[in-house]
């Protein structure tokens, strides 16, 4: 029988991808409470936003919930790595119910810094994105009405203020690096004296996954981004695709999800993953690509991350 020859295609592989140090640890976290007290183990909001790994952590033993009145007093549960309002650890020892803190240590950063400024009375503004769950807990530090949220430079303008001298602003850790430095503009432009972080708040991983993206965006025919459609750091990756040369630029979930019509004669594509998103999950869909083409796999590493965060004391200790 004959075979027709696969196309030849050449696959940029983004590094860093994928995992970083606040995903792993709170995935570890749901896993280790899971061993410490045994099912069920409630999770508050989805650890992480990757369905893969929610169902994962599902048949594992973990119950995952919206709200803190979802679950009973007498079983641990698990905060996300996005963050919570304050009131949401208060009503839960308010229950006495053992609960466990999952929020990234670099979103613990930016309350504590909101809390500071606060303290130092000035005006909170956060630069994020209306409705995102790290959004409303970093919010949430503050009392009801005490932080304003600015998406866009657009949103400037129309900020009242109680002192424009009185000001601080603080970020998402997840934006777009190059977007935000626009927004930040347009607030030292009306707050020249706004108090605010020395660039701003994105982490390290957003940074480097954004930049590596920015390394193949213009050589390559299409970008697909591995993460979820609630991802914040994988939409701002098919968005920095796209604002740097690669017009095809799309969110995949995993490789059943690739549109293979739309990718019809290219010879070159790059892979990265979110930050949520699983390494066998960028492998699902490598592997999809060999089936259809002569893969030359090309890694492109722009940065190297040794980043490690410990979990909680008290899943370090003895049940
Ligand atoms: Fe933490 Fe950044 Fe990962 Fe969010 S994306 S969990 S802030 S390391």
């Amino acid at each position: 029988t004959e075979t027709t020859p696969k196309p030849p295609l050449t696959l940029y592989l983004a590094a860093p991808r994928g995992f970083c140090a606040g995903v792993d640890r709170a995935i570890k976290i749901v896993e280790m409470a899971i061993e410490k007290w045994g099912p069920p183990v409630y999770v508050r909001h989805e650890i992480v936003h990757n369905k893969f790994v929610v169902d994962g952590l599902k048949a594992k033993g973990a119950i995952f919930v919206e709200e803190l009145s979802d679950c009973p007093d007498d079983r641990p549960v698990i905060f996300s790595a996005h963050g919570v309002p304050k009131a949401i650890p208060a009503e839960a020892a308010k229950r006495e119910m053992v609960y466990v803190d999952a929020t990234c240590p670099l979103v613990s950063k930016v309350h504590i810094e909101a809390e500071r400024h606060h303290a130092d009375g000035l005006q909170m503004i956060m630069i994020g994105h209306a409705g995102h769950p790290e959004t409303i807990g970093t919010m949430g530090q503050l009392p009801e009405g005490e932080v304003l949220l600015v998406e866009t430079p657009d949103d400037v303008p129309g900020l009242e203020v109680r002192d424009p001298e009185r000001m601080a602003f603080i970020t998402q850790t997840t934006l777009s690096v190059d977007d935000t430095v626009d927004v930040i503009a347009a607030l030292r432009a009306r707050f020249p004296n706004i108090v605010g972080p020395h660039k701003e708040d994105i982490c390290y991983a957003t940074t480097n996954r954004q930049a590596a993206v920015k390394a193949i965006a213009s050589h390559i025919d299409a970008l697909l981004v591995i993460g979820a459609p609630n991802s914040s750091n994988s939409k701002r990756l098919v968005e920095v695709g796209k604002a740097n040369g690669c017009a095809y630029s799309q969110l995949v979930q995993r490789a059943p999800d690739i549109d293979w019509r739309a990718l019809e004669g290219i010879t070159s594509v790059g892979i990265t993953a979110g930050a949520s998103a699983p390494e066998v999950l960028v492998n699902e869909v490598i592997d999809a690509f060999r089936d259809r083409y002569d893969v030359t796999v090309d890694l492109v590493e722009t940065a190297q991350e040794n980043v490690e965060f410990k979990v909680p004391r008290v899943l370090r200790e003895p049940a």
